[in-house]
């Protein structure tokens, strides 16, 4: 089983004694309630680096006011079973309290990447995400940093923060894991009733066709967009909250197909949960 840090002294003091050995230490933050997904990047840092290490974090930062933060399923058993099978050696788990003992004065405020889409629905979300990203590479130390393409905006924010910030991290891209019908994995997938989980890889499936367009020549970014958001509104159970092209490095929505790497990005609502997808769009 992992050992498990619940201080951030315990945590700093156990990856200093790891970062001795050449090949590193390999991080993957999360909130916890691991799936396939999460296991994938912990499977991913075992093998790229000596010492695989985990953290599971509930951020009160990122959540608001109405937000599930109070709901969010745990199940630390499981999670450190899991993260034993993937080879982590070390998981941090602090409390909120060890986390913040005193209200914080200080956030990381990522701009422009930040602005649009997840950011636009959800104002705080990001600089709480900043923030304990920030502050959990604090802690840890100089490392490579596992994130999935699941949350796009997100790896993107951490991405510019780190550059900009000049952080010892390197910012590892990680493919989204799917359920066989094409959901994409979630903590939050446990939320839907029956008929919005029957209904949720519509959004898997919109994506799909708007990259099927685009690879077969479809060059109006109104008609790309189109074909995922028309998918998505087939379905009586989601609510589509944006569906856009974009660049893959700056998300600034786009004005033609092709030219720059790009990537399709979607969020829907099915009662009262929120789902995020994405795709690449490979052009030939
Ligand atoms: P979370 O616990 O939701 O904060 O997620 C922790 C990390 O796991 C983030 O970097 C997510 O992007 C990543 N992740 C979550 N779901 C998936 C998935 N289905 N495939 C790949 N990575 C994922």
């Amino acid at each position: 089983m992992p050992e498990v840090h619940e201080t951030i002294a315990g945590f700093r003091a156990a990856l200093e004694l790891a970062r001795e050995d050449e090949r590193g230490i390999g991080f993957v933050p999360t909130m916890g309630y691991l799936h396939e997904g999460h296991a994938s990047l912990m499977r991913q840092a075992s093998a790229e680096n000596e010492t695989a290490v985990a953290s599971i974090f509930v951020n009160p930062l990122q959540f608001a006011a109405n937000e599930d933060l109070g709901a969010y399923p745990r199940d630390l058993e499981r999670d450190l079973a899991l993260a034993d099978e993937c080879g982590v050696a070390h998981v941090f788990t602090p409390s909120v309290a060890e986390m913040y003992p005193v209200p914080v004065l200080t956030t990381v405020s990522v701009g422009g990447v930040t602005e649009r889409f997840e950011g636009a629905s959800r104002p705080e979300h990001f600089a709480g995400v900043a923030t304990v990203v920030a502050k959990l590479f604090s802690i840890a130390g100089p490392c490579r940093a596992y994130f999935g393409d699941k949350d796009f905006q997100q790896l993107a924010v951490v991405r510019r923060m780190v550059a900009d910030l000049s952080m010892p991290v390197d910012v590892v891209g990680c493919p989204i894991v799917r359920e066989p019908d094409g959901l994409a994995m979630s903590s939050r997938n446990v939320y839907l009733t029956p008929a919005q989980r029957a209904a949720a890889p519509a959004l898997h499936r919109g994506l799909q066709a708007a990259a099927a367009a685009a690879a077969d020549g479809e060059r109006n970014v109104d008609r790309v967009r189109a074909a995922l958001a028309d998918a998505v509104a087939a379905e009586p159970e989601a609510t589509l909250d944006y569906a856009e092209l974009v660049d893959a490095l700056t998300l600034e929505p786009a004005t033609v197909v092709g030219g720059t790497e790009q990537r399709l990005l979607v969020a829907a609502r099915f009662g009262t949960t929120r789902l995020l997808d994405n795709l690449a769009v490979d052009l030939p």
